[in-house]
């Protein structure tokens, strides 16, 4: 034993600036076997990251580090107190993310990590190993959340969080100690829907056989998907769904009761360098101009490419004639995936 209490890690946890903190077992959750099935069914799209050899990875923390008794799980609030996507109304803007607002995550939650990391050593009195975890290593990260009792997984898929709502970032701390585990909240959902009911492309789908969810989404209807990281054309039929999603999505969080009356921060990392900026304005950025308004930003992973083509059809969507010379010019582009979706635009407009 480390000498450890959950309490004392949850306390450590909030001093590195983490709102969420608990502890789970580091070993295979039953949503192992499920995950396989999601991936198995195609749900993951064209995510290499989800489908190559690291979904076998993700069966187990002790592949992460062979000496893991014990996943700490925290979470960073990231919401601020600008309007939900649901709230606002300008035809002429796109929408970003609410995650992607600020600066990219990655970095300050692997500091946080770092000094807990740093802590827990010190105050547990024995030699240890351990590991940092951002949501890029293979990891289960919501189902150990869960585990550890941070909140349950919504129907949206979403950790959600009964006082403080699911707009977090997630991340992990293994460690070689044993610590007595947390466990899951009960599901609040209920007989809930709102957000099976708000998504455009229908992408929240049922599943069985889970002890904790009864839902999963389909990430080849996603919005999310198709703007972050669908490389190729979006599918027609699920375009005019988009409405004016430029990258990401947040309905099914903007809707979703728990979310309500979410606390927000007032961490500079995380306010909005670009609040639903103008799409004329996007679409006549360079590569260049693009690189350097969203450095720094989860929003680069789009690419530039990828970014024009959900400006063209977010332009398409809005139908407003103010669009007609932008899409003409993006229709001229010498690249073809711009091109195609900026003569759909055009179409839209009639
Ligand atoms: S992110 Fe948007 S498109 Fe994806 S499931 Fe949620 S509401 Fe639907
Ligand atoms: S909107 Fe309703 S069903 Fe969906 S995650 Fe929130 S509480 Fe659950």
């Amino acid at each position: 034993m480390g000498g450890l209490s959950s309490a004392a890690i949850r306390e450590m946890a909030r001093a590195c600036g983490f709102e969420l903190a608990g502890v789970a077992r580091a070993e295979p959750l039953a949503e192992r076997a499920w995950y396989h099935e999601w991936v198995a069914a195609g749900c993951a799209g064209e995510m290499r990251y989800l489908t190559d050899r690291r979904a076998e990875v993700r069966d187990d923390p002790r592949n992460l580090l062979a000496s893991a008794r014990t996943v700490v799980s925290v979470g960073k609030l990231y919401n601020t107190p600008w309007p939900y996507s649901t709230q606002f109304d300008a035809d002429e803007r796109g929408w970003i993310s609410r995650y992607a607002w600020g600066e990219d995550y990655h970095q300050e939650m692997r500091r946080g990590l770092e000094r807990l990391d740093a802590m827990v050593r010190q105050r547990s009195g024995v030699p240890l190993e351990s590991k940092i975890c951002v949501d890029t290593a293979p990891l289960l990260e919501r189902s150990y959340a869960q585990a550890a009792g941070l909140g349950w997984i919504g129907k949206n898929t979403c950790l959600i969080n009964q006082r403080s709502g699911s707009w977090f970032f997630l991340g992990e701390l293994l460690v070689s100690i044993e610590v007595e585990p947390g466990g899951p909240p009960p599901d609040r959902c209920g007989t809930c829907t709102r957000c099976i009911d708000a998504c455009p492309t229908g992408a929240i789908v049922p599943i069985g056989g889970l002890p904790h969810n009864t839902h999963t989404i389909d990430s080849r209807l996603c919005i999310s998907y198709f703007t972050i990281e669908l490389r190729g054309a979006v599918p027609e039929p699920f375009r005019e769904g988009m409405g004016s999603h430029v990258f990401g999505c947040d309905i099914c969080q903007d809707v979703c009761p728990w979310n309500r009356r979410a606390p927000v921060t007032t961490d500079p990392a995380y306010q909005p360098q670009h609040f639903a900026p103008p799409l004329a304005k996007l679409a006549a950025l360079t590569e260049e101009e693009f690189r350097a308004m969203f450095r720094g930003t989860p929003v680069t992973r789009a690419r530039y490419s990828g970014f024009l083509r959900n400006v063209a059809i977010a332009m398409g969507n809005r139908r407003l004639e103010q669009f007609r010379q932008p899409l003409e010019r993006l229709a001229a582009s010498s690249d073809p995936l711009v091109a195609e979706h900026a003569r759909w635009g055009l179409q839209q407009l009639g």
